[in-house]
């Protein structure tokens, strides 16, 4: 029996590895529970699943959760009690579903305890993969992919690294793969949270349609695998099959192929090197039309450029890269910035920051400090 934290229960994610759990009683157990602040479903989560612990981040709802668990259930909050609960002592594994770089000191903290870390937060390794991943492999902490390209890749390299040619990350291409410039000049809130094959959070999903979450993957992959950005390349395939594949020096190429739902690499990174039968729906090859791949464009898309060059010239300007974008999604889902603003406040932002070694966690959050700031300013001065 698995003992696990979901830290970001309430989000996408972390309901869906709720749901995984739910369908393998025998196999997991949830130790402990924390969300941003949804106390309800919180709440709901708690009565279901019975932690020993429950988290809100945001201390204002503390008395409300904790007057509505019960005595038995540890309430704790802030970022203390994430990371609390990341270290928690009788977890086996901690999945950080968590959005944006809130997850990079809990995913430490769950290094620090040697813990298994199913990582679905990529924004943590984006910004902070130059501490975490050495972290990981210094207290023997696993660190297993839920992202599912590379997901997808970790399960097609196994440990042949060293005969790697490239990897090949693949992209839907989001809703607008089609559209021109002029089209993207007049995109709206709504049509960017329309995703055509993934049902995801809304930060993840307008990612998704400027590819920045392509360009933020690159780095994870980077960081994950190891390998350098000249060795890892985005291919646009719109149905979402493949979730990606590498090339192996011999000539090989090996894909990972499913219907694109989250539960399957969700539970990969919990069963591992085992693996369980899911109910989800099974992959009909034969029923499909064909299998599509096509370059990405980045005149048009430009986030990926800015990943790729954030990626390249490392240290703390992938960190940078990463608040900038935070703060203009979240500005744009507020209707206060357009979807083509989006990378241009990003470029602004990387432009005016001096990228520097990553020595400590501290390098990096003043990073993420100061770019947030600087993403506020450029976005209320507005042009
Ligand atoms: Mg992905």
């Amino acid at each position: 029996m698995k003992k696990i934290t979901v830290l970001g229960s309430t989000g996408s994610i972390g309901r869906q590895t709720l749901d995984v759990v739910a369908h393998h009683p025998g196999l997991f157990k949830i130790q402990a529970l924390a969300a941003l602040d949804e106390v309800d479903i919180l709440c709901e989560q708690v009565h279901r699943y019975r932690p020993a612990c429950v988290v809100v981040y945001d201390d204002s709802k503390y008395k409300q959760l904790k007057d509505r668990v019960p005595d038995s259930v540890e309430v704790l909050t802030g970022q203390e009690g994430l990371c609390q609960a990341a270290a928690y002592e009788e977890t086996d594994i901690v999945v950080v579903a968590v959005s944006g770089a809130v997850g990079i000191l809990p995913t430490l903290a769950a290094a620090r305890a040697g813990k298994r870390i199913a990582l679905a937060n990529k924004e943590t390794l984006v910004a902070a993969g130059d501490i975490v991943v050495p972290l990981c492999k210094d207290m023997g902490s696993e660190l297993i992919p839920v992202d599912s390209e590379h997901s997808a890749i970790f399960q097609c390299l196994r440990d042949e690294n060293k005969s790697l040619q490239q990897i090949w990350l693949t992209a839907s291409g989001g809703p607008f793969r089609q559209f021109s410039r002029e089209q993207l000049q007049q995109v709206t809130v709504e049509m960017a949270l329309q995703h055509p094959n993934w049902s995801m959070g809304p930060k993840i999903t307008v990612d998704s349609a400027t590819l920045m979450n392509k360009g933020l993957e690159v780095i994870e992959a980077h960081h994950l695998f190891q390998v350098g950005y000249d060795r890892i390349q985005v291919l646009i395939h719109p149905q979402s099959i493949i979730h990606s594949m590498v090339e192996f020096i011999d000539g090989s190429w090996l894909a990972h192929l499913g219907v694109p739902d989250m539960r399957i690499p969700i539970q990969y990174a919990l069963t591992y090197p085992d693996r369980a039968a899911t109910p989800t729906r099974r992959l009909d090859l034969i029923g499909m039309a064909d299998l599509h791949f096509e370059q990405p464009d980045i005149e048009r898309f430009p986030s990926l450029q800015l990943a790729y060059d954030a990626g390249r010239r490392g240290g703390t300007m992938p960190a940078v890269l990463n608040a900038a974008n935070e703060v203009a999604v979240h500005h744009f889902l507020a209707g206060r910035l357009s979807f083509v603003e989006i990378p241009e406040v990003v470029a602004y932002v990387m432009s005016r920051h001096q990228a520097k070694v990553v020595r400590t966690v501290n390098d990096v959050l003043q990073c993420d400090q100061d770019a947030r700031e600087l993403t506020e300013e450029r976005i209320a001065r507005g042009g």
